[in-house]
């Protein structure tokens, strides 16, 4: 075991802080990353709040699944990676390898998938610590690489909000010729328009502020609709094929499911608190679906790194030191940023 620094929350009301924890030596199939920008996702608020009962936090919390840093560390039977390489971790730091899931490259729904925090430690015990840290050891098979043109810290949200908006775009054929919408213009929704974008798409971005459709078009948006004026929204009525929604405050999905045409498919990766309401005839009518999503699997995710690389594609980020990172969560509950905060690791080296 060696000491990393971190930051982590003593409860669900404290503010993060400055701490030390434990980290195993890398194993033969491990990797040992210093980590250089680590993203700010949602579910981190989340998490260290103690929000979701179904996921209840155990404290002390280090949050972070959007992790870029370089290798320094590998084990005796590691062959993907040497000291010195990028490499890049998401949501996922080990699975069984072995289950249906595991072999059909989804290892996201795993049972026995260790998350990259608050998820049972095989190798210390306790809970895994994410990414607000100097360091990290995973299993090679959950290091991803990291195309050499891209931006660092605008690669790092790739990890979540990235392959969040990605994997169900291919998974429901999104390419050029299809017409494509994206509710919501944050983290998640700007990834969305990029992707849709440079899949060939014609995208057309909802949003509740009229201010925002400037930021859609400058994304790669080729229409912008104020989902609260009716009118606007009835021109599109039965005509996506897809449309992916990134809200998580409680909204009428029905609205949204009626502008699909025939078999087109509305995909949540949002994760409203309360049942949301759907109309059985707003389905049936065109044969429409709605569906989840759920990061991705690994092999998906580094094909997502690779095609984000092919296409310059990164986040749009605000850098912040980890000092700061307090003050970004409760900006982040304001929607004031656009559109990811990345925290700058080597802010660590001065606590
Ligand atoms: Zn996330
Ligand atoms: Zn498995």
């Amino acid at each position: 075991m060696y000491n990393a620094k971190a930051y982590s929350a003593g409860s669900a009301t404290s503010p993060l802080a400055s701490t030390t924890i434990a980290r195993r030596d890398p194993g033969e199939h491990d990797v040992q990353i210093d980590i250089l920008f680590c993203g700010i996702c949602h579910s981190d608020l989340h998490q260290i709040r103690g929000e979701w009962s179904s996921l209840p936090t155990v404290y002390p919390c280090v949050p972070g699944h959007e992790i870029v840093g370089r290798v320094t560390r590998v084990g005796s039977a590691v062959t993907r990676l040497e000291p010195g390489d990028l490499a890049a971790v998401g949501c996922l730091v080990d699975s069984d390898g072995t289950c249906p899931e595991c072999r059909a490259g989804l290892e996201q729904f795993c049972p026995e998938a260790t998350f990259t925090y608050n998820s049972p430690d095989k190798y210390l015990g306790n809970v895994t610590y994410g990414g607000y840290s100097e360091s990290v050891v995973v299993n090679e098979r959950f290091a991803l690489r990291v195309p050499a043109n891209l931006d660092l810290a605008g690669t790092a949200p790739l990890l979540c909000a990235g392959i969040t908006t990605y994997s169900p775009m291919r998974r429901q054929g999104v390419t050029k010729g299809k017409k494509v919408g994206v509710v919501g213009l944050g983290g998640l929704g700007h990834m969305g328009v990029k992707f849709a974008h440079a899949f060939g798409a014609h995208v057309v971005v909802f949003t509740t502020s009229p201010h925002k459709k400037d930021d859609a078009f400058q994304l790669g948006a080729d229409e912008a609709v104020v989902s609260r004026n009716a009118d606007e929204m009835e021109k599109h009525a039965g005509s996506f094929d897809f449309i992916l929604d990134t809200v998580s405050a409680d909204h009428d999905i029905d609205a949204y499911v009626k502008l699909l045409g025939r078999d087109g498919n509305l995909t949540l990766v949002g994760a409203p608190d309360k049942p949301l309401s759907v109309s059985a005839f707003s389905l049936l009518l065109r044969r429409r679906s709605l569906s989840g999503s759920l990061i991705g699997g690994l092999a998906e995710t580094q094909e997502m790194l690779d095609f984000c690389g092919a296409h310059q594609i990164t986040s749009d980020v605000e850098v912040i030191p980890i000092q700061q990172v307090n003050e970004a969560y409760e900006r982040l509950l304001r929607s004031d940023v656009k559109y990811r905060f990345s925290i700058d690791m080597a802010s660590l080296e001065s606590e």
